[in-house]
């Protein structure tokens, strides 16, 4: 097994949108599953431009002399995982947990994601354990799931969960990828090495709405999906040639039928018409293609993420050390 640093400091990041109803219960028990740990810990809460009074909420405490609170306030509406993003970058515990702020995930499991994670692991992720969400909600999540794990070959299941502990590498990682839409769970395991998941509690939401509406989610499945792949792409050249490859087949065959029942069958050509139309659009499939080929490569480029991460780096004697300049 690889050698893991030891976990000394642990950073809690919580993205906070128009939480106030929750936000001081949230503070309470965050506060005090932390003060458990054996850890020095920051809880680092990200205002994403709540337009009730989470902000001041979040000031108070993090105003408060020896405040574990750090607060990071962001002018506008920025979504969950751009400031989720934020509060990475301003962290500075070995271990970093995400969580929800709207205590769906009990902040009583922190504890024992930051002992599982001591057990050597990347990345722990968690798995809602009798999830209180409706059916509407679950069923785009499961399709999800199961979409991304066909795909991207993470195998995870329970991605829609924050409830999430990263080790500082994987954070570092993150905060190196350039791309405006992240889906963070699935973007940090694909820095990992050793990822487990153990289960958790799902409470009902108490206090207000889920922030994703209909279109929301279906946004959030995108960035899901192009986060990893651009095989929907590539599919586009795929659907081509089978359009165009059966066109080919459809010609053969009126011309075939045509020399064996004569014109009048054929109703005099327009048939014949519909075989060359499929062989166009199944060319037109594979132009558009072959353009998706490139803005494929595009999009890799754009996104400039790290083109490989390196975790660790094993060597005895390196060069240059001032002990070999000794020796010379
Ligand atoms: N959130 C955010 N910005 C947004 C939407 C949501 O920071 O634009 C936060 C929200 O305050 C909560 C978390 O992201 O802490 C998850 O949101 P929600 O509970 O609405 O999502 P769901 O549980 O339905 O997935
Ligand atoms: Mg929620």
């Amino acid at each position: 097994m690889l050698a893991q640093k030891d976990i000394t400091s642990v950073s809690v990041v919580i993205p906070v949108f128009n939480e106030q109803e929750s936000l001081p219960e949230l503070l309470e028990r965050t506060q005090s599953a932390c003060a458990q740990l054996t850890q020095d810990y920051e809880i680092i809460l990200i205002d994403d431009g709540s337009s009730d009074g989470s902000a001041d909420l979040i000031q108070q405490a993090a105003n408060q002399p020896d405040s574990h609170f750090v607060g990071i306030l962001l002018n506008r509406n920025y979504g969950q995982h751009a400031a989720i993003m934020a509060g990475f970058e301003q962290s500075s515990g070995d271990l970093i947990i995400t969580l929800d702020a709207d205590l769906q995930n009990p902040p009583e499991e922190i504890p024992r994601l930051v002992e599982t994670a001591c057990n050597g692991f990347d990345v722990v992720g968690t798995v809602r354990r009798r999830r209180k969400d409706s059916i509407f909600r679950r069923l785009p999540s499961a399709i999800i799931n199961g979409a991304v794990r066909r795909a991207t070959g993470v195998q995870m299941n329970d991605y829609g969960c924050m409830l999430r502990a990263y080790r500082r590498h994987i954070i570092e990682a993150m905060l190196q990828c350039h791309e405006r839409s992240t889906f963070i769970p699935i973007l940090a395991n694909s820095f990992a090495r050793r990822t487990t998941e153990i289960d958790v509690d799902h409470a009902e939401r108490e206090y207000g709405e889920s922030k994703y509406g209909f279109m929301r989610l279906i946004n959030l499945m995108f960035d899901l999906i192009t986060c990893m792949t651009t095989t929907p792409l590539r599919l586009l050249s795929l659907v081509g040639s089978v359009i165009a490859g059966l066109g080919f087949l459809f010609a053969f065959l009126l011309l075939a039928l045509r020399l064996l029942n004569g014109p009048q069958w054929a109703g005099d050509g327009v048939f014949t018409l519909f075989a060359v139309l499929f062989i166009f659009i199944g060319a037109q499939f594979v132009g558009m293609g072959l353009l998706g080929e490139y803005i494929g490569r595009m999009y890799t480029d754009v996104r400039a993420r790290p083109r490989y991460f390196i975790q660790q780096i094993i060597r005895q004697n390196p060069l240059n050390t001032p002990n070999s300049q000794e020796n010379n």
